[in-house]
């Protein structure tokens, strides 16, 4: 007996996954991208891997993840492509991708705690699940309570006052209120471009910063102490991802919430932080928490524990864009204003499907159509391809 679509049409009752792919991309930043992390290379381009799932019934769902090569992983494309490959496709072949639990259990078991990996498998299941019942993503997670999401950016530390308020006064100009700051290589400098853009803009847009765990107790302490005069909503990942009684230490030193991110990896990492108290706020992103499913369970336990929530995602192109829009859409409580990276229209120099998930008015409109509502651009997908061999 069929399943029954609301809309009247008859829907399957499993969605047979025939063919599972890995697609390898580069594609280049806007402008060249450099981390507050302390090692770490500027960067040219977000190495993108896809994984494109194509059932019986010929219908493709799409999910993606980062080779970030930081926050929890260290993997390559090549290394997350042929994982894929080796272990995930044989999984998925043949199962319907209505069986996203177990198929994403069994795919824990194979490549344990890979998250990476997860997500983009997660979220291709999700995509084309949803496809499968002709509903958008938002639907299959329980139906819409949000058809916007607001959305902040983040500033690349230039060191430099002036140029700060020149980059800033040009993502307010574009609808932006929410704006992260970059710190934690030099503190003055740092000091500086806060006190600037706390004079340049008033009380008009929410300021916070992010260290990227740059910073070691006593430099943070003393940092932090000095920005208190400047109104930062949250600090984020002041510490190194692994000094969880450091941060519980500075959270009860200073009068700003801190906030996790690379410390938050699986539901076993978030409550490890509020049972240590190391931070009131958390940043989740589509790859470092492994996408739509595990992601909503973090979401949950973080209320639970009184934990906010930034939504989002590494540089990406639009298809985690889709993904961190559909979780948020199908969210009923309350969500922190973030710098949900938001494809070409943040980080990226271009994008890889047909119509890119666009920013108006520093929202994200949650896309409609079936699954995701995105569909790979095949000119694209050629032209950012890479070749591994
Ligand atoms: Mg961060």
């Amino acid at each position: 007996m069929n399943a029954t679509a609301p809309h009247g049409a008859s829907s399957p009752v499993r969605s047979v996954i025939r063919k599972v792919e890995a697609i390898p991309l580069r594609i280049p930043f806007a402008r060249a991208f450099t981390m507050a992390a302390h090692n770490q290379p500027t960067r040219e381009a977000v190495e993108v891997v896809v994984v494109r799932l194509t059932s019986e019934d010929g219908l493709v769902g799409i999910g993606e993840t980062q080779a970030w090569r930081r926050q929890g992983s260290g993997e390559s494309l090549a290394s997350l492509v042929s994982k894929i490959r080796e272990y995930v496709a044989p999984a998925l072949e043949g199962q319907s991708s209505f069986d996203i639990a177990a198929l994403l259990a069994e795919v824990d078991g194979r490549l344990a705690g890979n998250l990476y990996v997860q997500a983009a498998v997660g979220d291709a299941l999700y995509d084309l699940t949803a496809r499968a019942l002709g509903r958008p993503v938002f639907d299959v997670l329980g139906g819409r309570c949000r058809s916007e999401v607001q959305v902040g950016l983040a500033l690349g530390i230039t060191g430099d006052g002036p140029r700060m308020i020149d980059a800033a006064q040009a993502v307010y100009d574009r609808g932006y209120r929410h704006i992260r700051v970059k710190i934690g290589l030099d503190p003055a400098k740092d000091i500086e471009c806060v006190a600037a853009l706390r004079t340049h803009f008033g009380d008009r847009v929410t300021l916070r910063a992010d260290a990227n765990g740059g910073l070691d107790y006593g430099g943070a302490l003393r940092l932090l102490a000095k920005l208190e005069a400047y109104d930062l909503d949250i600090v984020e990942q002041p510490l190194p991802m692994w000094d969880l009684d450091g941060m519980a230490a500075l959270a009860r030193a200073v009068r700003m919430p801190l906030s996790a991110d690379e410390a938050v990896t699986d539901a076993r990492s978030l409550v490890e932080i509020a049972r240590r108290g190391a931070a009131r706020v958390i940043q989740t992103k589509s790859a470092k928490n492994g996408g739509i499913h595990s992601i909503r369970h973090l979401w949950h336990l973080a209320d639970t524990l009184g934990i906010g929530i930034f939504p989002g995602n590494h540089p990406s192109t639009s298809i985690n864009v889709a993904a961190v829009a559909h979780l948020a859409a199908a969210w009923p409580g309350s969500l922190l204003v973030g710098d949900f990276q938001t494809g070409a229209d943040d980080m990226l120099g271009d994008d890889i499907v047909t119509t890119p998930v666009r920013v108006a008015g520093g929202k994200v409109h949650v896309p409609e159509g079936p699954g995701l509502g995105v569909t790979l651009d095949p000119d694209k997908v050629a032209k950012y391809r890479v070749d591994l061999r």
